[in-house]
């Protein structure tokens, strides 16, 4: 697979677009106008299956449809198991709730304090500064809120979100989602970043956006820019395909990187798509390529109608097997099951300790073999040897 990963054979272009001045497709004002978000605009350019078309009738009740220009280029219309498409069409499957699926399936509504604010961890807050996004994934966790399809309503009261901040002093670390930060203005980045850094006891800012795979025409100079000037701020980008990565991307995310944005990854496993090893390691390749280290991978949470996007967890388990040793530790993410209702993230890992007895601990190493280190700080041994 490794000769595929080489940056000369990522995606790169206008594609279907490639009628458009490159000034509009460069715009991501131009991307966003000109998003796909209606049935008979998407069947304009491509021919649905009728799961697809019945999901795209559904969609106006949960999850908005929306897919930009960039990222529509990256389907492959011919296959309905193209694993971006399965990412961004909605499906009629959306509407089947199975059981223990929930509207709010890892319970953010139970630790808000204020609109806008989940604070689960005792030294940190996830913020939620919006309820849009570019383009909307199928299997979006805040579903209930993202898009408003639901009619949740939401109007991030920015100033009370960083009111509440300002007087939690245990607030060390701050994450900026939604939705998709990056939909706002320079001017409002600018200020929200201004207002966090001026926070004495802020020691950490992080976001979690998108935008970067969906809109890399957002990623401006300018942009760039704001993030310099609060920096530091890391930056988590949300792929899950190794067919994601796009040169666009890279320029992006080189951009960012020079602008000292520390980058991660966060993928979530997601059946036929990516619960593969060999998809895996090359997304994760391709992610080192541009400076990203993968973070997390994340079980697909239990949002109402995910089902047919859900993967048995063993295969996780088993892809991150596949991984550590036989690739770069650094490309390995940390596998992770979001506690339904609440309970923060738990790290799922393969065995590597096969027993713990009598003093030793029991190692499986990456190609099965079996190593004993001393669980105190050496061997049990009955009759010690003397160096004379
Ligand atoms: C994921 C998450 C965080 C950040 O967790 P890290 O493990 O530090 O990345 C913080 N708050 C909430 C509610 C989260 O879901
Ligand atoms: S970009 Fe994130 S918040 Fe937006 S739809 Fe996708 S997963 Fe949900």
């Amino acid at each position: 697979m490794y000769p595929l990963d080489q940056r000369q054979n990522w995606f790169s272009g206008q594609g279907r677009w490639s009628n458009v001045p490159a000034s509009d497709w460069n715009d991501w004002h131009w991307q966003l106008r000109n998003r796909i978000t209606k049935l008979e605009d998407l069947e304009k350019m491509m021919t649905l299956t009728p799961e697809e078309r019945a999901g795209c009738l559904f969609a106006a009740n949960k999850l908005a449809l929306a897919i930009t220009p960039h990222f529509f280029n990256l389907i492959d219309t011919s296959n309905p198991q193209c694993p971006i498409r399965r990412q961004v069409i909605p499906s009629i499957k959306e509407s089947v709730v199975a059981p223990g699926e929930m509207s709010d399936p890892v319970g953010e509504e139970e630790t808000m304090p204020v609109p806008g604010i989940v604070h689960r961890y005792p030294d940190r807050v996830l913020f939620l500064v919006t309820d849009r996004c570019a383009a909307y994934c199928r299997y979006c966790t805040r579903s209930r809120l993202v898009s408003n399809a639901q009619a949740y309503d939401f109007h991030p009261e920015f100033e009370e979100g960083i009111r509440y901040i300002e007087t939690h002093p245990e607030v060390r670390d701050v994450l900026i989602s939604g939705g998709d930060p990056l939909l706002l203005s320079d001017a409002k980045i600018d200020y929200l970043f201004g207002r966090l850094r001026a926070i004495p006891h802020v020691e950490f800012i992080r976001m979690g956006s998108r935008i970067p795979v969906f809109l890399p025409q957002r990623i401006t100079p300018e942009l760039a820019a704001i993030f310099r000037k609060h920096g530091p701020i890391w930056l988590s980008i949300h792929t899950n395909h190794p067919k994601e990565i796009t040169q666009e991307l890279s320029a992006a995310l080189e951009r960012l990187s020079l602008a000292g944005v520390p980058l991660g990854n966060q993928s979530v496993l997601l059946s036929g798509i990516n619960d593969d090893p060999e998809v895996m390691k090359s997304l994760i390749h391709r992610l080192l390529m541009m400076r990203v280290r993968p973070y997390y991978l994340y079980a697909c949470d239990l949002i109402e109608g995910s089902t047919h996007f859900r993967a048995p967890i063993q295969k996780g388990i088993d892809i991150i097997r596949s991984l550590r040793g036989h690739t770069t530790g650094y490309g390995i993410p940390q596998l992770v099951i979001d506690g339904p209702g609440g309970g923060g993230k738990i790290p799922i890992n393969p065995d590597y300790i096969q027993a713990i007895h009598d003093g030793i601990i029991e190692l499986r190493n990456f190609e099965d073999r079996t190593y004993i280190y001393p669980t105190g700080n050496r061997l049990p041994d009955p009759t010690p040897r003397i160096i004379e």
